[in-house]
């Protein structure tokens, strides 16, 4: 199967089973999903919904935010990952949004990757979903899934993943595209041991197809062994017959 026709399907498949992809995080403006998206690296979405109520209602607007203290929103987010970095990134944030950008979420990958905390993978979330812009954010489930299902080839950073998604996926594609890469990521194309035996779309996927035929491989290569070593006790039982018959012909 070509990578075009891998393509084709993913599109086609995604399309029609999944037209309403979104994010799992939760939140009610542009501001709230900016926090969300900083606080989930390398954390889980689930997580990350269990602190932001708290944090959203004590921090409604990027001027309540930025009036605080990184000790402060601190507290509020113990249990995600590297909380000591995100409260100081949320502060610098908001500060930067009502200095700069008068309160507002601004568009555009350049100014938004200027935030403390956001990168290239935040900025792309919040072009595509709050701007809807067709952007493609590459995290470690979109890295992964698009490299096994064989839409990225040697693609060795996010940035390359990035840029083979946005040149081969239709142009109306990429802001869903994300989604249908993330979800199927957490929950089917696990990053460990795969649930290939469930997936719906292992009829087109590359690392499937070449799991199959390394599994056919092994197979044939087993079954040759097993013959050879069937050949060679025969041979031998054929050998102690020989002699056997012999014997008794020399003795009598
Ligand atoms: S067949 Fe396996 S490797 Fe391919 S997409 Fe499905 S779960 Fe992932």
């Amino acid at each position: 199967m070509t990578k075009k026709d891998r393509y084709k399907h993913f599109v086609e498949y995604f399309s029609k089973h999944k037209p309403d992809a979104v994010t799992e995080l939760h939140y009610s403006n542009p501001y709230e999903l900016l926090v969300a998206v900083i606080l989930s690296a390398q954390c889980t979405d689930k997580r990350i919904n269990q602190v932001t109520p708290a944090l959203f209602e004590r921090f409604p607007t990027p001027g309540a935010l930025a009036a605080s203290t990184p000790e402060e929103v601190f507290n509020y987010i113990r249990s995600v990952s590297y909380p000591n970095n995100k409260a100081k990134h949320l502060v610098g944030m908001a500060k930067m949004l009502v200095e700069l950008f008068n309160g507002e979420v601004p568009s555009g990958l350049e100014y938004l990757q200027k935030l403390p905390g956001v990168g290239r993978k935040t900025a792309n979330v919040i072009a595509s979903v709050v701007f809807d812009e067709q952007a493609i954010a590459v995290d470690t489930h979109v890295f992964r899934v698009a490299n096994r299902i064989g839409l990225t080839t040697s693609a060795r950073t996010p940035l390359a993943v990035e840029k083979q998604l946005m040149k081969n996926l239709p142009k109306d594609v990429p802001g869903i595209a994300h989604h249908w890469l993330i979800l199927h990521g957490r929950y089917i194309c696990v990053a460990r041991n795969p649930k290939c035996e469930i997936c719906p779309i292992s009829w087109f996927c590359k690392y499937y197809e070449q799991s199959q035929t390394e599994s056919a491989l092994k197979k044939a290569e087993a079954l040759k062994v097993k013959k050879v070593k069937e050949q060679k006790k025969k041979n031998a039982l054929n050998k102690i017959s020989r002699e056997l018959k012999k014997r008794s012909v020399d003795e009598g």
